[in-house]
């Protein structure tokens, strides 16, 4: 019975937002635990190489002059597959980007204290236990606090985009709470390869409503019944393809017949 692996969940965002983009996906992926057998990870590799870059940085065991050798001398070890369509502009522009990124960097949080780095934390919110890790805790002179979080995907073009993107951070706002006993006063979003910053100043509505949606999701996912592929979602053939672990094992009849012709069954 599905439920029972629900009742021993530790959830996650991801999870979370892989139910909101596809219940199908999140059956497959997380209920099933279908082996991914897609070939492709160029994105996530991506940024888990640079992830593991900024927390090396920031935990002192990479100097500022170390890390553009550090990326370029390890970048074909952690990246080892192409882009979707084997698209060597992708490839190249991601390539470029961290580069640039590392030898011009300058460190934008310097002026506050690191007091935690890609730190992993958990709670329990009405009955259901979470996790996460967070990139950066920051602390200003004054005691204040910041949580930032590295991104390598590309600035978001819409305003949903951009509150699904803080969204995270309100979440993990709880675990900043719990921990300091105060909340943080900044959400800081590092878009590494466009070198932006995002910035929000903590809002208390926000971060209810976005406890809310946590434990709201979790509750749909107990609640679905079939957990049917998401319409909207099987129209976009290229997150389907590229993005969804479930791809090979989508039941969605519109992926099954385009299999089919890919596989000319
Ligand atoms: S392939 Fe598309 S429709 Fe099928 S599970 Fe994945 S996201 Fe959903």
């Amino acid at each position: 019975m599905y439920k029972n692996k629900l009742d021993s969940m530790i959830w996650s965002y991801s999870r979370l937002q892989c139910f909101e983009n596809c219940p199908q996906a999140f059956y497959l992926k997380y209920i099933e635990q279908i082996e991914n057998n897609k070939s492709n990870s160029f994105f996530s590799d991506y940024g888990t190489f640079i992830h593991k870059i900024l927390e090396q940085y920031y935990s002192y065991d990479l100097s500022l002059f170390e890390l553009a050798d550090k990326y370029k001398d390890e970048y074909n070890y952690n990246i080892r597959s192409m882009p979707p369509y084997n698209n060597q502009k992708i490839a190249d522009k991601y390539l470029e980007a961290g580069l640039s990124y590392f030898e011009t960097f300058d460190d934008p949080f310097n002026q506050y204290k690191i007091i935690g780095v890609e730190e992993h934390f958990t709670f329990e919110i009405d009955g259901y236990k979470f996790q996460g890790f967070i990139d950066l805790i920051a602390q200003k002179q004054n005691g204040d606090i910041i949580v930032i979080d590295h991104k390598t995907q590309s600035a978001p073009k819409i305003k949903k985009e951009k509150e699904k993107l803080f969204r995270q951070l309100y979440i993990y706002s709880r675990y900043v709470y719990e921990k300091y006993e105060k909340y943080p006063t900044k959400l800081l979003i590092n878009l590494v390869r466009e070198g932006k910053i995002l910035e929000e100043e903590f809002n208390i509505d926000t971060y209810n409503s976005s406890l809310f949606w946590l434990t709201d999701t979790i509750k749909q996912i107990y609640n679905t019944d079939g957990f049917a592929h998401k319409e909207k979602m099987c129209n976009s053939s290229y997150y389907c393809q590229w993005l969804c672990d479930g791809y090979e094992f989508c039941l969605d009849p519109a992926r099954y017949e385009k299999k089919k012709k890919d596989l000319s069954i």
